[in-house]
C-alpha cells in the first residue's frame, strides 16, 4: 500500500468537503469518510480527510474522537496531521479548538503546531491576529448570532489562549509577507519563548502558498481550508506524486439522477438571504416550526407530505428549511435551551432529508455544518467523492447511500456562511441530469 501524504481530521461535515475540496484543486487525490474507517485504506489516494462531528461535544469526547482519528491515519502512514475547523473559529466557550490541539500534539510528540483558519477567497482574512469575515470583524459579523458557537472576540490569540493551558502567540503579516524562511525563523523564536501554538496572519493565496512552504515537515498543522492549498506542494518532488498540479477541474461525477430538494438548518446571515433569495423567485418551501416538534408534532411527517406533490409534479428543488433570524432563535432558545433546540432541529431536517431521498431525491443540498452532520449520519453515508466546486469551499460530491433507489446521491454540504445569494439556484444548474428529471 502506498503511504498516505497527508491525514486530515475535520471537526464537522461540511468543513470537511470544504478542505477535501482544495486538496483536490491543488491536484490531490482525496478520499473523504464519514467518522473513523473500521478497516484499512483501499483506495490509492494522496490524502484522507476524516470528517468528525466534534466542533460542538464536550471538549473530552471531542478529543477521544479526534484521537481515534489520528490512530487511524497514522496506521495508514500519514505523512503530516491536518486539524481541520471553521474558518470563522467555531468553538464553544470552552473549546474545542484548544483541547483537541493540544492532544493531538501530545499524542505527535510534537512541540509546536500554527492556528489559522484564513480562507482569503472566501472573505476570511486574519490581520494582526484578529479575524475578518469579509469587511467586518468577526465579533461584529453575523457570527454574534451563531445559536451553538457565537464569536465575541475577534483576537484569535486570546480565543484560543483561553482554550488551553500551553502559551499561544502570533505570527504577523510583516514576517509571513517575508517568506517561508522567515516564517521557520519566527517558529524557532516563538519556541525560545516558550510558545506552543501560534496564531497565523493571511490576507491573500500568497500568503497561504508562503506559509505552506515553510510547515513543509511540521508534524500538526491547525487551520481552516485555506492552508491547505499551500501544502500539496510540499509533496510535489517525490517522483511518486508526479500527477500532483493545481488543476481547475475535479474528479468528475457520475451524471446526477432523481429530484432535486434542498435541506437548511443553518441561521446564518449568509443562509437566511439564500433562503429569502430562493423563495423570492418563487421556490416551493417549507419552514419546520422548532416550538411544535417540542410540544411532539410530527414535523418531519409534515414536510415530507407538503414535499410530495411538488416532487411529482417535478416543478423545481423544494426548500425544507428551519433557518430563521437571530430574534426567532432566541426566542426558541429561550424556551427549549440551546442544546435541546439545537438537536431537536437537526434530528428533524435529518429525518426530512432521508424521507426525501427515499422518495426520490437524488439531488440535494444541505445549509449548514451540524444539520449537514445530521443528514449525512440518516443516511447512512459512508464516504464522498469530492466533484465540482459551486462556490468557494463548497463542491458537489457523490456518496453512496442506501436509502436511495439508484444507491448513491449527489450532495452538496454547505457551510452557513458560504455562498453567494442565488446559491441553492446555481448549485442545481452545475449539475446536467439525465432526461426525464427535474
Ligand atoms: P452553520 O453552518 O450556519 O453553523 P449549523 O447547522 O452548524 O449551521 O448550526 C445551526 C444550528 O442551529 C443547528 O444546531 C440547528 O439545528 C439550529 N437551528 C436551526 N434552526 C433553528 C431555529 N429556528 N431555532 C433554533 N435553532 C435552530
Amino acid at each position: 500500500m502506498k503511504k498516505l501524504l497527508l491525514g486530515c481530521i475535520a471537526d464537522d461535515f461540511t468543513g470537511a468537503t470544504d478542505l477535501a475540496n482544495n486538496l483536490v484543486r491543488a491536484g490531490m487525490r482525496v478520499v473523504q469518510t464519514i467518522g473513523v474507517p473500521e478497516s484499512p485504506l483501499t483506495d490509492e489516494v494522496d490524502a484522507v480527510v476524516v470528517a468528525l462531528k466534534t466542533r460542538t461535544l464536550p471538549a473530552a469526547d471531542a478529543v477521544s474522537q479526534s484521537l481515534a482519528a489520528l490512530s487511524w491515519l497514522q496506521a495508514q502512514g500519514a505523512q503530516q496531521i491536518y486539524f481541520k475547523y471553521c474558518s470563522t473559529f467555531d468553538s464553544t466557550a470552552k473549546g474545542n479548538i484548544g483541547p483537541v490541539t493540544e492532544a493531538l500534539m501530545d499524542a505527535l510528540q510534537t512541540d509546536f503546531t500554527i492556528a489559522c483558519p484564513a480562507f482569503p477567497e472566501n472573505g476570511r482574512t486574519v490581520f494582526k491576529g484578529y479575524l475578518f469575515v469579509g469587511d467586518e470583524l468577526l465579533h461584529e459579523s453575523g457570527m454574534r448570532n451563531h445559536p451553538l458557537t457565537p464569536m465575541t472576540d475577534s483576537n484569535l490569540v486570546r480565543v484560543l489562549q483561553t482554550q488551553t493551558s500551553r502559551r499561544v502567540g502570533l505570527i504577523d503579516y510583516r514576517t509571513v509577507a517575508l517568506g517561508p524562511d522567515a516564517i521557520r525563523a519566527r517558529i524557532e523564536t516563538l519556541r525560545g519563548e516558550g510558545v506552543s501554538m501560534a496564531i497565523v496572519d493571511a490576507t491573500s493565496n500568497a500568503d497561504l502558498m508562503r506559509m505552506g512552504e515553510a510547515f513543509r515537515g511540521m508534524p500538526l498543522v491547525t487551520a481552516g481550508s485555506g492552508v491547505a492549498i499551500g501544502l500539496p506542494q510540499n509533496f510535489m518532488n517525490s517522483r511518486m506524486n508526479s500527477h500532483m498540479a493545481p488543476q481547475e477541474q475535479a474528479a468528475k461525477l457520475p451524471p446526477a439522477r432523481g429530484l432535486r430538494a434542498i435541506v437548511s438548518g443553518s441561521c446564518s446571515t449568509a443562509t437566511n438571504a439564500q433562503v429569502a433569495d430562493f423563495i423570492a423567485r418563487g421556490g416551493a418551501a417549507f419552514a419546520v416550526d422548532p416550538l411544535r416538534m417540542a410540544e411532539g408534532a410530527d414535523v418531519a411527517g409534515e414536510a415530507l407530505r407538503w414535499a410530495e406533490p411538488s416532487l411529482k409534479a417535478q416543478t423545481g428543488p423544494v426548500l425544507v428549511y428551519a433557518t430563521a433570524a437571530p430574534d426567532a432563535v432566541r426566542a426558541v432558545q429561550a424556551q427549549l435551551g440551546v442544546q435541546r433546540a439545537g438537536e431537536m432541529v437537526e434530528h428533524t431536517l435529518a429525518a426530512v432529508a432521508r424521507g426525501l431521498v427515499e422518495r426520490g431525491v437524488g439531488q440535494l443540498v444541505v445549509a449548514g455544518g451540524e444539520t449537514s452532520g445530521a443528514c449525512v449520519q440518516a443516511l447512512d453515508i459512508a464516504t464522498l467523492r469530492i466533484g465540482p466546486q459551486i462556490a468557494p469551499g463548497v463542491p458537489w460530491c457523490h456518496a453512496p447511500s442506501v436509502h436511495a433507489e439508484s444507491g448513491a446521491v449527489h450532495i452538496a454540504l454547505k457551510s452557513g456562511n458560504f455562498g453567494a445569494v442565488d446559491f441553492f439556484t446555481h448549485a442545481f444548474s452545475l449539475l446536467s441530469s439525465e432526461p426525464g428529471m427535474q
